[in-house]
């Protein structure tokens, strides 16, 4: 019998199947998301299970092939490794939003570390991880100790971005703040238990909140291959955080709408008072024409905000899921002679 699972086409909600009832539960899981990472892939599964290993006795890998179009499927089911590695093949790809979620949703472990596949992320960081979820924090997540490979703009635009994201929220989401973090079980079955489909995770972590730490990283470049985040997948990214998180887009139209009109009603009467007082005066077909595209600009902009709302309201009513589960694929670790 092989341990190839059937396709599983899961729904948003499906919890992970009770995997072998009397195996112990781990007491780590690592949820790697991988997507076209055959240039990384095998030198971070070798590091982390040997760190797993020195770690506990009792620890997983889960690897979420986010839909690779490379090698990196293969190198991970063919590869030996000293822990067991459990991996999930999404149908297609997702996003690392989605991968994450597959990977936490298949989690058994009574804590869980989320990592990158790129080598990007030192492993020394897990064991101050662990060493303060023992002194009793339920999150100790990753923060970004400096910026200084990224550009100028590109760090600029993060900075607003998360100006914007967290004007009136109820939560402060931090804007260095890593996916690389260890979460307690119940933080994980927390994130895993929320209903939405268009998931912002750093915005979801602070949402979902529990006694948190954050502890300085220092980020090392990738091991091999290209960064998946180009500009276009970022803005996407950055429109459903704030679609999810913020609501004061739509709502300002009001008080835009509510102050253009009392200027215009001003204007208005001052134009009235000026004919009164001064007598009639025709030219000013410039002032109209030059408020006509100012007042046309300012509703097709209105109505964008609106859309950008809407087709998150028309995502979530579809009620897909999020992603799809191609192939469960347990790797039982490689015996030692
Ligand atoms: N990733 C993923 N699906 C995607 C894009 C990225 O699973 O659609 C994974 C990727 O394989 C890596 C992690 O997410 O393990 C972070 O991606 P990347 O290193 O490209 O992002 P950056 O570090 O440049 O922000
Ligand atoms: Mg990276």
């Amino acid at each position: 019998m092989g341990n190839m699972r059937d396709l599983t086409l899961e729904t948003f909600d499906g919890r992970a199947h009770i995997r072998g009832l009397q195996a112990p539960v781990p007491e780590l899981s690592f949820v790697i998301p991988a997507y076209n990472e055959a240039d990384t892939i095998i030198e971070t599964l070798q590091r982390v299970s040997r760190k797993a290993r020195k770690l506990t006795d009792h620890a997983e890998i889960l690897v979420v092939d986010d839909g690779s179009t490379d090698a990196t499927l293969e190198h991970v089911r063919t590869g030996q490794w000293e822990v067991p590695v459990r991996l999930l093949r999404l149908s297609r790809n997702f996003g690392k939003e989605q991968a994450i979620m597959a990977g936490l949703r298949h989690a058994a472990g009574r804590a869980v570390v989320i990592l990158d596949a790129d080598l990007q992320e030192p492993l020394r960081y897990v064991d101050t991880m662990l060493e303060k979820y023992r002194e009793g924090y339920e999150v100790v997540y990753a923060v970004r100790a400096h910026r200084d490979d990224e550009s100028r703009i590109k760090r600029r635009c993060t900075a607003a971005f998360y100006r914007f994201l967290n004007i009136g929220s109820d939560v402060t989401m931090p804007a260095d703040a890593r996916d690389f973090r260890l979460m307690d079980r119940k933080v994980v079955d927390a994130l895993c238990a929320l209903p939405e489909n268009n998931r912002f995770m750093k915005g979801l972590y602070a949402w979902v909140g529990f006694k948190s730490l954050a502890i300085p990283v220092e980020l090392q470049p990738r091991g091999g291959g290209v960064t998946k985040f180009n500009f276009g997948r970022l803005l996407k990214l950055g429109l459903t955080g704030l679609t999810a998180f913020t609501d004061w887009p739509l709502r300002i139209w009001t008080a835009i709408g509510m102050g253009l009109a009392t200027l215009s009603i001003l204007y208005g009467m001052f134009l009235a008072g000026r004919t009164v007082f001064v007598g009639h005066d025709v030219p000013g077909w410039s002032t109209l024409a030059v408020a006509l595209f100012f007042f046309s600009g300012i509703q097709l902009m209105s109505i964008g905000v609106l859309g950008e709302y809407l087709a998150r309201v028309f995502n979530e009513v579809k009620g897909r899921p999020g992603y799809l589960v191609a192939e469960d694929l347990d790797i039982p670790p490689a015996r030692e002679c």
